[in-house]
């Protein structure tokens, strides 16, 4: 599975939120497959969808689908450099997909900042340079080799030789690699590289617990959302003692207390879904009377690898998928009135899953 790193300096709130993560976490019984590792904190997807297509269905069970968090503990300024953990750092960063990286926008004179004071783009770019000067020296390794290649005229050199250029042009003036353009050639040969930069990362603004309601009154918040807006980034507002308490609560309850704080979201839910977006993921549906269930795919996957996301006979067997849209079963009431409008649709082994889309498949044993 995919999954998002928390990564940040210390005291910033990156436990506090992973313990709101984990004490969050999906029941056990309806994934087996869950990671056991500590580090590991796997929530559910809130998905509004689920609960209309439930009250629709009146299945027996109803099971969302999850995300994995990563816990990346012990970055300090010099890591690429292996002060502090750093190089063990680094190579957790380089095992997850995407970065959620926490900013500390909250004052507290009580818990004292790695620098003294809090600096939100200072830290921020303390961060990001680690991560720049580790992909250099990643790059600059490969780069003289694959230049004497390249003046041999050996054409996979050649090609590699001007994407080494354009990323080391691009961290040599503290640009992440992800903000240079690639075709599709090159992203190819970028994503052999493993580059800490390339990832996609999203900022997480912990705010203390009176300004939640209005998070833009903190100063610091908006430095960070015109910081991440400058390099398309987006900016995910959380109290994380707040969330921390949240993890803890009945449904009902959460909603009354969301409702006392002056939000309809929390927090974490807006991190769930905005990591799994960043993450380029999506979720269909199957909905029968025993189960109603919302399955993770990579956007742009075709038919039968969704099936083999339940399991692989499916993929194997796989003949077609009925497919009707979320939006067109929730218009037609049900799926019999769906299949009478003929909304539901017989599609084959080339068709690209949509998000939201309701599947059965039709597989041979
Ligand atoms: P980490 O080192 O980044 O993992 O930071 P911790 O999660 O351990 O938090 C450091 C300290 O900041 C702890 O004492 C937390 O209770 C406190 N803290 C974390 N988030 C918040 C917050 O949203 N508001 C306030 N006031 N304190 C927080």
């Amino acid at each position: 599975a995919l999954t998002a790193g928390i990564v940040g300096l210390p005291n910033v709130g990156k436990s506090t939120l992973f313990n709101a993560i984990t004490q969050a976490g999906v029941e056990a019984a309806n994934y087996p497959f869950a990671t056991i590792d500590p580090n590991v904190g796997v929530v559910e997807v809130p998905d509004t969808r689920l609960n209309k297509l439930t009250e629709l269905v009146k299945p027996k069970k109803t099971v969302p689908t999850a995300f994995e968090f990563t816990d990346i503990a012990g970055i300090v300024k010099g890591a690429s450099k292996g002060e502090g953990l750093g190089n063990q750092f680094l190579s957790h960063i380089r095992q997850v997909d995407a970065i959620c990286q926490v900013v500390r926008c909250f004052e507290d004179e009580n818990i004292t900042h790695v620098s003294g004071k809090v600096d939100p783009i200072d830290d921020i770019e303390v961060i990001n340079l680690e991560l720049i000067l580790a992909d250099l020296e990643t790059v600059e390794k490969r780069f003289t080799r694959v230049q004497k290649l390249a003046k041999q005229k050996d054409k996979d050199s050649l090609q590699e030789f001007e994407v080494l250029s354009k990323i080391k042009d691009a961290l040599e003036s503290d640009k992440p690699a992800r903000a240079v353009e690639f075709n599709e050639e090159q992203e190819k040969i970028v994503k052999g590289l493993h580059l800490l930069t390339s990832k996609p990362m999203l900022y997480v603004a912990n705010v203390s617990e009176d300004e939640i309601a209005d998070p833009d009154s903190n100063e610091n918040v908006l430095k960070v959302k015109e910081y991440a807006a400058a390099e398309n980034a987006e900016v995910i507002v959380v109290c994380a003692k707040i969330e921390e308490e949240i993890s803890e609560l009945e449904p009902d309850e959460k909603e009354e207390f969301l409702e006392d704080l002056g939000i309809t979201e929390s927090g974490l839910d807006k991190l769930i879904k905005a990591s799994y977006n960043l993450l380029g993921l999506a979720t269909y549906f199957t909905a029968g009377e025993q189960e109603v269930r919302a399955w993770t795919f990579r956007q742009g996957i075709k038919a039968p690898q969704a099936a083999g996301i339940i399991h692989t006979d499916f993929e194997r067997g796989f003949i077609r998928a009925e497919t009707v849209s979320y939006d067109d079963l929730l218009e037609a009431g049900s799926m019999a009135a769906a299949r009478d409008k003929g909304k539901v649709r017989l599609e084959g082994k080339e068709y690209i899953v949509q998000d939201g889309d309701v599947i059965h498949f039709r597989f041979n044993v």
